[in-house]
């Protein structure tokens, strides 16, 4: 594409707090680069039109040399018209006494027609993150409605996730997180991913090494599964224990990176983790939106393949995998799929 020519951003939910954390952003070049002109679009329910606009009035009057014009809507088809990158924020979120299968058809009958809009409106060539949580099955319900538009278009978030692991890394073995490489998270975005070491590098010398080394190697078994994997994977209820509320700009700049490393390409031999449709990589079953390690050239994610997963990395990932099983199926009978 022209570098000139402008970028079409839609962003679902645009007028909640994650919403409010990407679109300033985007519109400062953190995500596409700082030579990237782009135009927003923000698709709100009715409800959250009054707060999108707010934000829209914000962008004016930030004077962003890059941002060309900012479009708040509440109608799908315009707000994907054209779309070259769609980022879904919006969903239903767990309400108190909220059942699985509620909270899967609710947010199924916000992604499948807004997997038809995409298809039907948007350019091409567009990519879509779902942000949105369940953020897996979200991305299989849009995918699935997007007649026509190709499913490795389509990918879920667990970059925050897999920032979060490099973050407790670093802060165990005492580094910087730029000396990490090679971290992976595994499975759904929920309680049951596997944030996984086993390939991971500091300064280029294995991590359980350098952890026998920091904790005594007797140790270091107990910590993964007693204290990094549960940190990790309950971080955002730590969040939100005293934060007093959710994680919002570590989760927007999780969702600026992932899409920043899909357009602009990841680093050298450096991986990152992102959930992508699963073609059968790592015995994982085709169509399901999984975890896995992943890298770009700048023309889409690639999962990394050939590493060797071990007996208890293989029982985690195939535990995480059943819960994504169970959700597919799920919308299955709800006809979501
Ligand atoms: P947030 O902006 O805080 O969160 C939006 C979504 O991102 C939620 O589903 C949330 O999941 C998810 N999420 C993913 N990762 C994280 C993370 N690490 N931390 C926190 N959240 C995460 O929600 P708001 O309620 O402020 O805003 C949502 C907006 O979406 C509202 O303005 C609403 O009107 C709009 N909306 C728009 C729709 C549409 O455009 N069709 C449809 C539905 C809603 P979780 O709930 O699990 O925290």
């Amino acid at each position: 594409m022209d570098a000139t020519a402008p970028v079409t951003v839609t962003i679902t939910g645009a007028g909640g707090q994650i919403g409010y954390a990407l679109l300033f952003r985007i519109a400062a070049g953190d995500m596409l680069g700082s030579d990237q002109p782009v135009r927003l679009r923000l698709l709100e329910i009715p409800q959250g039109m009054r707060a999108a606009e707010g934000a829209a009035l914000e962008l004016q009057d930030c004077a962003f040399p890059l941002l060309r014009d900012v479009e708040v809507t509440d109608d799908a088809a315009v707000a994907f018209a054209g779309a070259d990158r769609a980022l879904l924020v919006g969903s239903r979120p767990r309400a108190a006494g909220m059942e699985r299968s509620d909270l899967l058809a609710a947010n199924a009958g916000i992604f499948a027609p807004q997997g038809a809009a995409i298809a039907a409106n948007a350019a091409a060539d567009v990519r879509v993150l779902t942000v949105g949580n369940p953020a897996n099955t979200n991305a299989l319900i849009a995918a699935a409605a997007a007649d026509g538009v190709p499913a490795d278009r389509f990918s879920a978030l667990t970059r925050l996730d897999h920032d979060r692991a490099v973050g407790q890394l670093a802060a165990a073995l005492g580094v910087g997180p730029a000396q990490l490489q090679g971290v992976t998270i595994w499975g759904n975005h929920s309680a049951t991913q596997f944030p996984d070491v086993a390939h991971a590098t500091v300064d280029g010398a294995p991590v359980p090494v350098a952890l026998a080394e920091k904790l005594g190697a007797d140790a270091v078994a107990a910590w993964l599964d007693d204290v990094f994997i549960p940190r990790v994977a309950r971080r955002g209820a730590e969040i939100i224990e005293v934060r007093g509320s959710s994680s919002v700009a570590s989760a927007a700049n999780a969702a600026i990176a992932h899409v920043r490393d899909e357009a602009l390409g990841t680093t050298g031999s450096r991986w990152t983790s992102a959930a992508l449709v699963s073609q059968g990589q790592y015995g994982v079953p085709e169509g399901l939106v999984c975890s896995f390690p992943v890298t770009s050239d700048g023309s889409g994610y690639r999962v990394v393949e050939g590493l060797a997963l071990d007996d208890r990395a293989r029982t985690r990932l195939d535990t995480s995998v059943a819960e994504l099983v169970a959700e597919r199926d799920a919308v299955r009978e709800l006809g979501a799929i």
